[in-house]
């Protein structure tokens, strides 16, 4: 059955519409957004499918044929932040809170939605799931908002309704991505970009492999960074560590006594900088001259940063000595995913080699799929 004929079943009428919106990966600049610096989100082949119909007596109804259990319904007057409206539901709910909060008349709706996008794999599910519901809404009450303005309603909704302090990435690539392309976002004014990214074109192809592991170390580890990236910026007197030329880079180390910090400037500093070298690399058509770069930035993530994980790790490592064009943990790390360029006719082998590497590791089994550059959230019906 289609999302549309589900929802025809659960609900007993016909959706008004479906909608569907990506997950996203990150192809370079990790931890760089909160600092006002440059993050490289592209879109998945995967998605969440809404089917959605507007009702105007105040009523919410959410399903999700991905979770177990009934109908979530929901007074939208009553919507309050962090009060745990029936867990997943909160993503849903909270895009209308964001919305209503924001002063746009949306009195209610039924949604069914059905996802692609793997959960909690670092690939941004939830973003995925808040992107097509404001997507919907904005078209069922003809809201006549940006993506822009979506991505950042959605990110509220996350924020604040759900109690998840992300950054505005995820959901502006999800509302805003191109197929084809690669989304370069100035995290100081969200300005964005579409830089070529054609992997086809070139005979090349870009892996996911989902380590399928999460370490608990990552709980207060974001934090941690974060304040440390903070500090750094403190002592050198910027507000915040985007400000930093990467040419100034190593006078501003020079001037930092403590060496946590000092880390954590140069991932930084050095993470935009390979943003701007991989997006001047695609501009110029080099696609395979990105593969070292992005290896350059697990070293960065790795030694630096320090929040890989073995998992991670392996995964670059087998990856490159398969014969991959370069490598890098994606996401928060601790686990989740990382990302592999190979040549088309490579594909194969490296996953193979991914899998044997894993299992001689004693490692679960990694999931390993292509991320074809693919299209923002759109109307489907
Ligand atoms: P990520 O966004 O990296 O996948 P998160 O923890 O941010 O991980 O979001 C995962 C959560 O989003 C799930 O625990 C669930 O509450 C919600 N979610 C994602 N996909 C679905 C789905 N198909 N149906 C219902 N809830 C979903
Ligand atoms: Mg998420």
């Amino acid at each position: 059955m289609s999302v549309a004929e589900e929802f025809t079943a659960l609900y007993g009428y016909e959706p008004a519409g479906v909608w569907a919106a990506p997950g996203r990966v990150n192809l370079i600049g990790e931890y760089t957004d909160f600092n006002e610096g440059f993050v490289m989100p592209l879109a998945l082949p995967h998605t969440a499918v809404a089917a959605v119909a507007r009702r105007d007596d105040g009523i919410l109804r959410l399903h999700s044929a991905d979770v177990e259990g009934p109908v979530v319904e929901l007074a939208v007057s009553a919507l309050e932040p962090l009060s745990d409206s029936g867990g997943w539901a909160a993503y849903p709910a909270g895009v209308v809170w964001a919305l209503r909060a924001a002063g746009h008349p949306v009195g209610g709706a039924d949604l069914h939605l059905a996802s692609t996008v793997p959960t909690g794999a670092g690939l941004s599910s939830s973003a995925a799931l808040e992107v097509v519901t404001a997507l919907a809404l904005r078209d069922l009450y003809q809201l006549g908002l940006s993506r822009r303005e979506l991505a950042l309603l959605a990110q509220r909704a996350e924020n604040e309704f759900v109690g998840v302090p992300c950054g505005v990435m995820d959901q502006m690539a999800s509302a805003a991505c191109e197929p084809g392309r690669v989304l370069h976002l100035d995290c100081r004014d969200l300005s964005v970009r579409q830089v070529p990214f054609d992997l086809a074109a070139h005979g090349l192809r870009l892996l996911v492999v989902d380590t399928r592991v999460k370490h608990e170390l990552g709980d207060g580890a974001y934090a941690e960074r974060r304040a440390g990236c903070e500090a750094g910026a403190r002592a050198l007197g910027v507000s915040h560590l985007r400000d930093v030329p990467h040419a100034e880079l190593p006078a501003a180390l020079d001037r930092l006594a403590d060496d946590r910090v000092r880390r954590y400037v140069r991932h930084v500093v050095s993470d935009d900088h390979r943003v701007e070298r991989v997006a001047a690399l695609l501009d110029a058509g080099d696609v395979r001259g990105i593969g070292p770069v992005l290896t350059e930035g697990h070293a960065s993530l790795r030694d630096d940063l320090r929040i890989s994980c073995p998992e991670l790790d392996l995964a670059v490592e087998a990856a490159g000595a398969a014969g991959a064009l370069g490598a890098r943990m994606t996401g928060g790390g601790f686990g989740g995913s990382a990302v592999v360029l190979v040549e088309a006719a490579e594909a194969e082998a490296v996953t193979k080699a991914l899998h044997t590497a894993f299992a001689q590791a004693g490692f679960p089994p990694p999931r390993v799929f292509e991320a074809e550059p693919s299209r923002g959230a759109h109307r489907l019906s």
